[in-house]
């Protein structure tokens, strides 16, 4: 069955065409794919018609199978199904500014870094671009009054530069005429760091926000936990880095996850200070949240404060995200994982 949610207008129009439609459904089923809407709710599409669709294509490819609210702040995390029986996660942050959604890229992740649930059982299939603006359309039909997603942080499960061609088309879909138009100003794409692929975002002329996982100051520190780092060394990542920044004029983010007795002394922040010096970019501190599964430790608060600090009187900006949905398993790739497991002690992950 074809799913209608991974076409653009132009193709969807086509593909109306070659069924035998006339060519101004395609804009009018594209429409409604934007706005959320199954083939039932396409209410300017005769009965007949919209049953008809019913046994040739798929319009949402993704549904939430179960979400939890978070108790201290307003984050969502949903788990997400797909047609196939595979399920990713999404996290849904709200703001005073509005709401910022976190998606999944593939079902897992095959990049193996040592602090990270998503990779634990490897990647199973990279996302096709409609499971990801399912993704977005499933937070705005769960949002329903309150908005709108605004802003897309790729940093759910997955590696998005290990599926760049969807990625790419998903975020193209994101700012077709009709489709749900999120600007890709608002969009961050978060990557371990492969070299080559970070060379050919820069050249798409989209001007996402590009996030780059750092978690280390030196090669040596950084193979210890993230196996990329054995293909590409940091020099040839930051010259990647500085390339993304001339060609798009866009700051860099690096995530630094915080990895207690691995990378989070003093001396770390003045390392990194002195790679990153006179880079347009700007460092994001993550607490390492702890991974049941992971023999890694978290740090103190002390000791983020100290690292802030450090990397403060060196002059590189520097923020700690905020943790959010701390209670609902918040981190990549967690709560997939809970489930998977409970599914495997009541027999249920067999039938899928
Ligand atoms: N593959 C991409 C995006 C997914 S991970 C990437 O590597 O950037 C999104 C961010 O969460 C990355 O910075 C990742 O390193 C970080 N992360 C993963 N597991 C974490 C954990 N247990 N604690 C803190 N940050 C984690």
């Amino acid at each position: 069955m074809t799913i209608l949610a991974d076409l653009n207008c132009a193709e969807l129009t086509a593909w109306c065409k070659e069924q035998g439609m006339p060519a101004f459904r395609g804009k009018q089923i594209f429409k409604w794919i934007h706005q959320g809407a199954d083939f039932d709710g396409m209410t300017n599409l005769s009965l007949s018609l919209r049953e008809q669709l019913k046994g040739m294509a798929v319009a949402q490819p993704v549904r939430i199978i179960d979400e939890r609210r978070s108790k201290i702040d307003e984050t969502v995390k949903f788990l997400f199904g797909l047609q196939d029986g595979n399920c990713v996660e999404g996290v849904l942050m709200s703001y005073h500014h509005g709401h910022t959604l976190c998606i999944s890229t593939q079902v897992g992740c095959r990049m193996g870094c040592t602090f990270c649930a998503s990779t634990l059982d490897g990647c199973v299939r990279s996302l096709t671009p409609g499971e990801m603006l399912g993704e977005v359309l499933c937070a705005n039909r769960y949002l329903g009054d309150r908005g709108r997603v605004h802003n897309i942080v790729l940093m759910g499960s997955g590696e998005p530069l290990d599926n760049y061609d969807n990625v790419m088309k998903f975020l193209r879909l994101l700012r077709e005429p009709d489709g749900v138009q999120i600007g890709l100003r608002n969009v961050s794409l978060s990557t371990c760091g492969i070299v080559p692929k970070m060379y050919d975002l820069a050249n798409e002329d989209l001007p996402v926000t590009l996030s780059v996982s750092l978690h280390a100051p030196n090669d040596e520190i950084r193979r210890q936990t993230m196996p990329i780092a054995k293909a590409y060394p940091m020099d040839q990542l930051l010259a990647a880095c500085r390339n993304y920044i001339d060609k798009t004029g866009r700051r860099v983010i690096f995530e630094y996850a915080l990895v207690g007795g691995v990378n989070c002394e003093e001396k770390h922040a003045v390392e990194l200070a002195s790679k990153l010096r006179g880079m347009q970019c700007h460092v994001n501190l993550i607490p390492l949240n702890v991974v049941e599964e992971r023999d890694l430790k978290g740090v103190t608060e002390k000791t983020v404060r100290r690292f802030m600090e450090t990397l403060e009187k060196l002059h590189i900006s520097v923020t700690r995200r905020r943790e959010m949905g701390d209670d609902i398993e918040g981190a990549c790739g967690q709560l997939r994982r809970k489930t998977l497991q409970a599914d495997q002690q009541t027999g249920k992950g067999d039938e899928a």
